[in-house]
């Protein structure tokens, strides 16, 4: 089990694309860090509105963004963030629409929280999801332009293999093995991603990940295999963060990296 770590007077910052990526891609993790003190910021850019639906009943007044506005605010809740920003900027396009905005309201929110670490996507977006792609350029150029001042902005990405592995797990639970990943094929996840340096343990920090996850309610129907996996497979099979230190200018040491376990690349 991991040893208790004091983040008490840091701020981390944490960059994404949609309602759900936070907790999906590294719930634990922010969870970790808020137990510990650290004063949790999530950037988010989108409303998600272009997303599923899993039960029209949730979305009865149609406004999709409306709703997953607040079950990501419900989602922040079992986390432990201390500040949501949510924007506007158009799902589906944000990798080309409101380019210069969006780099003003990271540069901004760094500005203004100064974190002691920012983490947003790596370069294959989870799955190559062109949002979230567009949204680890903007983290990027928008770190990178406090130049020696810039915080550690650290990637995360998922194991290759394992929403396979998860989807697996689901279907050993009764989930029909025709169940759509919102459509994603689940070796898509981490497929490409970059080998991590650190991995931040998060096995105690499962139940409340999944918690969170389930709270985006209408991204998680009952035959989402999140919603069918058990809590001893989830902490086997998602108790583990993978990161990536980026490659900008910052000297500082983190907060994030003191919670990882370095990877020993063999
Ligand atoms: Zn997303």
């Amino acid at each position: 089990m991991p040893e208790a770590t004091d983040c008490s007077g840091r701020t981390i910052l944490a960059v994404f694309a949609h309602p759900d990526d936070e907790s999906i891609a590294c719930g634990g993790t922010l969870a970790r860090l808020a137990d510990a003190g650290a004063r949790v910021v999530l950037l988010c850019a989108s409303r998600g509105e272009r997303g599923s639906i899993s039960d029209r009943a949730l979305v009865s007044d149609g406004d999709l963004a409306g709703v997953r506005s607040r079950e990501l605010q419900e989602a922040a809740g079992i986390l432990g963030v201390a500040e949501v920003l949510l924007f506007q900027h158009p799902d589906g396009d944000l990798r080309w629409a409101d380019v210069p905005q969006l780099h003003r309201e990271i540069v901004s929110a760094i500005d203004r929280v100064r974190p002691d670490g920012v983490i947003t996507f790596a370069e294959d977006g989870l799955y190559w999801h062109l949002d979230h792609i567009g949204v680890h350029e903007r983290t990027y150029t928008a770190v990178r332009s406090f130049g020696d001042d810039a915080p550690p902005l650290y990637y995360v990405t998922m194991p290759k293999g394992i929403m396979r592995d998860v989807v697996d797990a689901a279907i050993t639970n009764g989930l029909p093995d025709d169940s759509s990943l919102w459509g994603i094929e689940p070796d898509a996840f981490g497929d490409y991603a970059k080998a991590p340096t650190f991995v931040v343990d998060v096995r105690p920090w499962v139940s409340r990940k999944l918690a969170a996850i389930r709270s985006h309610r209408t991204q998680i129907g009952p035959n989402s295999p999140f919603k069918r996996i058990a809590d001893a497979q989830a902490t086997e099979l998602l108790g583990f963060e993978p990161f990536r230190r980026a490659p900008t200018m910052s000297r500082w040491d983190s907060v994030i990296e003191q919670l990882g376990e370095r990877v020993v690349s063999s």
